[in-house]
């Protein structure tokens, strides 16, 4: 007997789970891509990216991936030789100074392993040594997807302004655009990649570069090339500029769909606020199964900790078992753990996330969490038993 029957959940840090309303709002023949309806749909696209993101600048749409936004970015603002610094809290950041280089940009990296934030103080201190200005710009993430952190943004966009250095300030927030709280232009943040399969809810296939003023001005310095140059996209009035060539057409409806529910109904405000109710739940569940056994969250501070995604670290060998146990008997699929050592290593086995960003309820989550609390009995895994208990708590009392 199986009990695997059911819709399945894909429970990892993106691509996250999509509401039936944006995959309906795709179902549907492309329209004339000249005039009419689809231009229209464009632009009401574009007011709506910029609030979420809570900045008056401008956003470049790119029919890409992340890495295609990552090196969008790079291409607008750096000529080969430039120095950037770079700032890993896990893997993503790293990996964006790995594409830098791969263009003959010149890195910088201040690692702060797979377990810390970025410090501020320490940034500040290579910025005051740098007298003449030769670093261009200071790239990190708000989330690292790999080790679950989340960077204090405000707080290094302060110290960085404070030593009076000109360097632009970027952040990914691919993983957390939609899920954490992100004030682009309060927090003066110069430029900001996202991509729409995480936290936006629309299958994988559009990034956005969003800058501002400044980083506007630093454009002009160097020669991107045709298909990446964000000045030709954005505020185009040729629409087939836009996209430098023909319109993603069901991904615009999609997200226009997305928009419509994050925008309009629930309201950017509350969706952070849901995130950090639905992350509280985990993170409880996460506190309960350690009271006995060896599994913790890998970010033991919460104030540090991203409400999109969650990596648990168990002992030897568990955490591949329980995926392989949710997925085979639950129909849910957990993240494997990225950045711990190679794919099949013993510290890869050690540790697991949890996607929970985007189109999330209480009763995923709380399935999610049922389903790894039975592979951990199943397993006979030590385990703290009360997780199903403290997460309906905070659940419960969300309102109050
Ligand atoms: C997912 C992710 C990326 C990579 O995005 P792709 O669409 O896979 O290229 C980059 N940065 C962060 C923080 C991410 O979470």
């Amino acid at each position: 007997m199986s009990l695997n029957f059911g819709p399945k959940i894909l429970a990892i840090p993106g691509p996250s789970v999509m509401p039936e309303r944006v995959l309906s709002a795709m179902h549907r023949p492309s329209p004339n891509i000249y005039e009419g309806e689809l231009i229209e749909i464009t632009e009401s696209i574009y007011p709506d990216l910029l609030t979420v993101a809570q900045t008056k600048g401008q956003v470049a749409i790119y029919i890409a991936n992340g890495h295609g936004a990552w090196e969008a970015a790079l291409r607008n603002l750096f000529v080969e030789g430039d120095k950037i610094l770079i700032l890993t809290t896990g893997r993503f950041a790293a990996n964006w100074g790995i594409l830098a280089e791969s263009i003959a940009i010149d890195v910088q990296v201040l690692n702060f392993g797979m377990q810390g934030d970025a410090d501020p103080a320490k940034v500040a201190e290579i910025l005051n040594a740098d007298k003449n200005h030769t670093i261009k710009a200071v790239l990190t993430v708000q989330t690292d997807t790999a080790s679950s952190v989340r960077n204090d943004v405000p707080a290094l966009s302060k110290s960085i302004k404070e030593t009076g250095h000109p360097a632009l300030f970027m952040v990914d927030c691919i993983a957390s655009l939609g899920c954490d709280e992100f004030r682009m232009d309060e927090w003066q943040v110069d430029v900001m990649i996202a991509a729409c399969q995480k936290g936006l809810m629309t299958p994988a296939g559009i990034s956005f570069v969003y800058f501002n003023d400044k980083a506007a001005e630093a454009r002009k310095r160097a020669k991107p090339g045709q298909y990446w140059d964000w000045t030709l996209r954005g505020k185009s009035e040729q629409y087939y500029q836009k996209f430098c060539g023909t319109a993603p057409t069901q991904h615009i409806f999609g997200l226009r769909e997305a928009l419509n529910i994050l925008v309009h109904e629930e309201g950017v405000e509350a969706v952070w606020k849901r995130h950090e109710t639905i992350s509280t739940a985990y993170w409880a569940a996460i506190k309960a199964w350690g009271e006995a056994g060896e599994l913790v969250h890998n970010i033991s501070d919460p104030s540090k900790r991203s409400r999109a995604v969650s990596t648990v670290t168990t002992g030897e060998g568990d955490a591949a078992n329980i995926r392989k146990w949710t997925e085979q008997n639950a129909g849910v699929t957990l993240g494997i753990g990225l950045g711990f050592g190679e794919y099949g290593t013993s510290e890869f086995n050690r540790r697991f996330r949890i996607g929970h960003m985007g189109h999330q309820n209480i009763h995923m989550v709380m399935g999610v969490i049922g389903a790894i609390d039975c592979a951990l009995k199943a397993l006979n895994i030590p385990h703290g038993d009360g997780a199903m208990v403290s997460a309906s708590r905070v659940l419960a009392n969300h309102g109050h």
